[in-house]
C-alpha cells in the first residue's frame, strides 16, 4: 500500500521554503482498453516502486538503467499508480488530507489533466460501481462532519460550473453564461448555484447529471467534449464558539478539476504557444501552460487574466492553497507521444511554489451581548444555511 505522502511531508505539500509549499504531483496509468488491443498495442510504460515512471518505446526495453539516463524517458513523482489501482487508494493518497484541511478552514485544489482518453473523468467523477475522487472526497466529508457535529455547526455547499469555449456554465443549472467577478474572496461566477447538499446518496446523481450537461463536441454527440473543464466546489462553513464564547467562522474551498484533453495544447516554449494559439485551440489550456511557465521561473507577473479557467484557478495555483495534480496517461505505446508531453508537465509542475496554506479562513465575531442577540445570530445562521 501506499504510505501517505502527505504525512510523511510532514505538512501539506512539501515545504521548500518559509511560506512556501510545492504542488504534489501524482500520475495515474489506466488499463490498456479492449480498442487499444484490438488495434495491436503494446504497453510503453512501467511503473517501479510506485514513484519511478519509464517510457520503454519498444516491448523489450527493460532496461531502466539505460532509460534512467535517456532524456524525456524517466521521471518519478511523490506517488505514481499502476493499472491496479483502486479509486480509494488514488482518493486516499492524493485528496484525503486536503479534505480534513478543509474542514479547518483552509484551502486545497486537486486537478486532473491528460489527453482525451487517459482517464481524466474516470479518477474525477467515476462511475456507479467505482466512484472517482469527487465522490469519495465528499463521502469522507460528510463522515468526518458527522463524528464532528457536536462541537460546531458544519455547512457544506457544492457547486458544479464548465469552462468551455471561454465561456463559464453552470452545470448544475444550465442557462445562461455566467460572469467572473472579483471580490473579496477572490474570482467569483456570479449566480452560480451553491447547493447545499446533506448526504453522499444525493451528491453521485447530481454529479452524473451535472457531468451529462457538459458541452457536447456538435460532431460526436453523446460524447462529452474533450475541450471542456469542469469544477467542483466544495465550500464548508464551519461555526463554533471559541473558549471565550466569541463565535468563530471558518470557510474552506476544495476545488476539484476535471481539465480538457491537453493533446496539442500544452507547449513548452513560447514559439510554439504562439504557434498553437493563431491555430485556434483551446485558450484555457494554452493559458494554463504559460501560467505554470511564469510560475515555475518565479515571474512576478503570472498572466492569470489570459482565460476563464486561469482567472477560475488563480487561488489553486498561486495563493495560499494545497494543490495537488493528477496526471492521467495510456499505456498503449500508440499514445506514446501524448505520454510523454503529460509526464513532461507533470514533471515541470513539481517546480510550481505556492504559498503554504497554514493560514486558516477565519472570522471572529465578539460574542453576543444578550441571548437575544445570540438568537438572531442563529437566524442569520438558518438563513444562510438555507
Ligand atoms: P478522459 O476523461 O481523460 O478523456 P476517461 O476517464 O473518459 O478519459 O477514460 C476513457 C475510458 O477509459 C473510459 O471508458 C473509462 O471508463 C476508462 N478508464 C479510464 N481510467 C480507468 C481505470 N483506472 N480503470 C478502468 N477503466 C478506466
Ligand atoms: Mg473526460
Amino acid at each position: 500500500n501506499f504510505s501517505n505522502v502527505h504525512e510523511l511531508e510532514g505538512v501539506l505539500g512539501k515545504s521548500s521554503g518559509v511560506g512556501e509549499s510545492r504542488i504534489l504531483v501524482f500520475v495515474r496509468l489506466r488499463p490498456m482498453a479492449k480498442k487499444e488491443k484490438e488495434a495491436g498495442s503494446r504497453c510503453c510504460v512501467r511503473i517501479v516502486n510506485r514513484r519511478d515512471v519509464y517510457l520503454t518505446e519498444f516491448a523489450n526495453d527493460n532496461d531502466y538503467l539505460r532509460l534512467k539516463r535517456l532524456r524525456g524517458r524517466h521521471f518519478t513523482f511523490d506517488a505514481s499508480f499502476p493499472d491496479t489501482t483502486s479509486q480509494q487508494e488514488v482518493y486516499s493518497t492524493t485528496t484525503a488530507e486536503l479534505v480534513e484541511a478543509v474542514l479547518q478552514g483552509r484551502n486545497g485544489s486537486v486537478f486532473c489533466y491528460g489527453a482525451t482518453g487517459a482517464g481524466k473523468t474516470y479518477t474525477m467523477l467515476g462511475t456507479l460501481e467505482n466512484p472517482g475522487v469527487m465522490v469519495l472526497a465528499i463521502k469522507d466529508l460528510f463522515s468526518k462532519v458527522r463524528q464532528r457535529s457536536c462541537d460546531g455547526n458544519h455547512v457544506v455547499h457544492l457547486s458544479y460550473l464548465e469552462v468551455y469555449n471561454e465561456t463559464v456554465r453552470d452545470l448544475l443549472s444550465p442557462g445562461r453564461p455566467l460572469v467572473l467577478r472579483e471580490d473579496k474572496q477572490g474570482i467569483v461566477a456570479a449566480g452560480l448555484t451553491q447547493y447545499r447538499a446533506y448526504s453522499t446518496d444525493e451528491v453521485m446523481a447530481l454529479l452524473q447529471q451535472g457531468n451529462r450537461n457538459r458541452t457536447t463536441e456538435p460532431t460526436r454527440a453523446n460524447e462529452t467534449s474533450s475541450r471542456s473543464h469542469a469544477i467542483l466546489q466544495v465550500v464548508v462553513q464551519y461555526r463554533v464558539r471559541d473558549g471565550t464564547m466569541n463565535v468563530v467562522n471558518r470557510v474552506g474551498k476544495l476545488s476539484l478539476i476535471d481539465l480538457a484533453g491537453s493533446e496539442r495544447a500544452l507547449a513548452t516554449d513560447q514559439r510554439t504557444l504562439r504557434s498553437l494559439e493563431g491555430a485556434n485551440i483551446n485558450r484555457s489550456l494554452l493559458a494554463l501552460s504559460s501560467c505554470i511557465n511564469a510560475l515555475v521561473e518565479g515571474k512576478k507577473h503570472i498572466p492569470y487574466r489570459n482565460s476563464k479557467l486561469t482567472q477560475l484557478l488563480k487561488d489553486s495555483l498561486g495563493g495560499a492553497c494545497n494543490t495537488v495534480m493528477i496526471a492521467n496517461i495510456s499505456p498503449s505505446n500508440l499514445s506514446f507521444g501524448e505520454t510523454q508531453n503529460t509526464l513532461h508537465w507533470a514533471d515541470r509542475a513539481k517546480e510550481i511554489r505556492t504559498k503554504q496554506a497554514c493560514e486558516v479562513n477565519e472570522e471572529i465575531q465578539p460574542m453576543p451581548e444578550s441571548e437575544t442577540d445570540q438568537a438572531k445570530l442563529l437566524l442569520e445562521l438558518q438563513k444562510e444555511n438555507r
